[in-house]
């Protein structure tokens, strides 16, 4: 580990145990003010705040430090944290200077919920990478739990305390969980799920989003449906938020992390939303019906859209799954194909054409067709390589299998053999014709010089061994690679004639 890299490690601890000696702190303060309201309101207004600005703090200069999708996310975490701040600052300034009390809902809960707000699409922006389709989903889970647990919160808790219409108040608190299990989901949906090498940043918003929850969860209980106005230890739980917002802001800022790399195949945790918000919307219905025996138009309406979105969702669901398919065919195929290509010359190589010559050996021995091979091997091209470099050598190469390409059939099979040796392998062909062929080879080849970029053009002959095979039909054929064979010592012999020659093998027995 570099030097940095553990000044860093050593700095990300000590800020971790400040930040756990704080709430400890924190915690002893509030439990030790209780019965002194001057020690309380300034441990739960005053005190309380200095993590939340530290949070706003470290966000900006996060943002401003990073580059890409991570500088996205965090600016859009410091436009949150920041109204939050604001949130508080009213809070905490009406508690202080006024009479305490608020109207419900003030403007502070204003400032809260776009807090809330602006953290989904920060999460949705952090891992801006999964693609659009995935993002959509996200948001699809978030609002299908945000159904499932609205309609059972809204069937247990909040309707059995009601008598009249609910107010402004009261829908104001509900909305707090209820955007703060979007976040929760988003962050699980479009994050957790679907992310390899997640930020140790990105992690911490994830456990401060965490933690938020609970306690606003709990807030609402205490407060919105037990009526207790009482709830100093919640406080605590959203100083941890804080704390840890403000520990991933410093992480983001102090560390080069890498960008959260999307996983091409989340796992199957990604059906859990639609599972929750369909068995949540059916116990609510199963439940109206029980108490009123009838089912609210609320009920129905909420059962109709979480069957659209379950439909919608699983359309994305799908359409994800077959673009991915494609991508997995279409990479299988490249590898195939490069599975039997020559790298330098696009030609067969020399594994492929093994196994096609097995099975043209197999078809001319079953149809009494003669099978035949000729061989290529260029003249002196070690010279090249010697005169003008290995990347001269290349470059033609590359022109004299084209040049055979050319000379031979459509239906002739051309693969590289190795170095400087092509094989073309030609069905249903006898003698004479192969011969033919492969003069057109040799001749083609030397036609002309092959230009070569930044050395002068070079002429190129080659040398070229021809047998040809016929198999009795019905038998087993001999070994087929023993064509190749006879045709490289037809192709000596024509190197030690001088060259730029073809030469045909003596007939090859008949094999039965
Ligand atoms: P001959 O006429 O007897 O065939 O002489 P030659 O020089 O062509 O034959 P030799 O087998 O001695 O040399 C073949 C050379 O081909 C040697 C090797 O460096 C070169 N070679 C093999 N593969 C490649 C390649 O992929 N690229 C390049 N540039 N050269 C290669
Ligand atoms: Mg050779
Ligand atoms: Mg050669």
């Amino acid at each position: 580990m570099g030097e940095k890299a553990a000044r860093r490690v050593v700095t990300g601890r000590v800020a971790a145990c400040l930040g756990a000696g704080w709430l400890l702190c924190y915690a002893v303060l509030v439990g030790a003010a209780k019965g002194s309201p001057a020690l309380e309101r300034f441990v739960t207004d005053g005190l309380y705040l200095v993590p939340i600005v530290s949070s706003a703090v470290l966000s900006v200069v996060a943002a401003r430090r990073l580059r890409g999708r991570g500088a996205g996310m965090w600016r859009l975490l410091a436009a949150s944290y920041a109204a939050q701040l604001v949130g508080e600052v009213i809070w905490s300034s009406s508690s202080y200077l006024g009479d305490g009390e608020l109207p419900q809902p003030s403007a502070a809960d204003a400032f809260y919920l776009i807090a809330s707000a602006l953290a989904v699409p920060a999460i949705l922006v952090g891992f801006g990478g999964a693609g659009l389709l995935r993002q959509l989903r996200g948001l699809l889970d978030a609002f299908l739990i945000m159904l499932g647990a609205g309609a059972l919160g809204w069937t247990f808790l909040l309707s059995p305390q009601l008598t009249g219409s609910p107010d402004a108040a009261v829908l104001v608190s509900a909305a707090y969980p209820l955007l703060d299990l979007v976040l929760l989901t988003c962050l699980a949906v479009v994050g957790f799920a679907g992310h390899r090498g997640l930020p140790r940043s990105t992690a911490l918003v994830g456990w401060s989003v965490g933690v938020l929850v609970l306690s606003d969860i709990g807030y609402n209980y205490l407060v919105v449906i037990r009526g207790f106005d009482v709830y100093d230890w919640l406080t605590v739980g959203w100083q941890a938020s804080a704390v840890l917002a403000s520990l991933a802001g410093l992480t983001a800022m102090r560390s080069r992390e890498s960008e959260p790399r999307p996983q091409a195949l989340d796992r199957n945790l990604t059906l859990l939303p639609a599972w929750f918000g369909a068995l949540a919307t059916f116990t609510c219905l199963v439940v109206d019906k029980i108490r009123t025996d009838t089912v609210s138009v609320a009920a129905l309406m909420t059962t109709g859209g979480m069957v659209i979105a379950v439909l919608v969702r699983q359309y994305l669901f799908a359409t994800d799954r077959t673009r991915l398919a494609r991508q997995l065919q279409a990479a299988v195929a490249e590898q195939q194909r490069l599975a039997v290509t020559d790298g330098l010359t696009g030609l067969y190589n020399r594994r492929h054409h093994t196994e096609m010559l097995r099975a043209e050996a197999e078809r001319a021995a079953l149809t009494g067709r003669p099978l035949s091979v000729v061989v290529v091997d260029l003249d002196h091209f070690k010279q090249i390589n010697d005169t003008y470099g290995h990347p001269a050598g290349d470059a033609v190469l590359v022109h004299a299998a084209e040049r055979i390409r050319r000379a031979i059939r459509a239906t002739d099979l051309l693969a590289r053999y190795g170095g400087e040796e092509f094989v073309v392998l030609l069905p249903d062909t006898a003698a004479p014709e192969a011969m033919e062929i492969a003069e057109r080879v040799r001749t083609r080849l030397a036609a002309g010089p092959i230009p070569l970029p930044q050395h002068p053009a070079v002429t190129v002959t080659a040398s070229l061994g021809v047998a040809v095979s016929q198999w009795v039909p019905g038998t087993v054929p001999g070994d087929a690679l023993a064509l190749v064979a006879e045709a490289d010592r037809a192709l000596y012999k024509a190197k030690a004639a001088g060259r730029n020659l073809t030469v045909l093998a003596t007939p090859v027995p008949v094999v039965h």
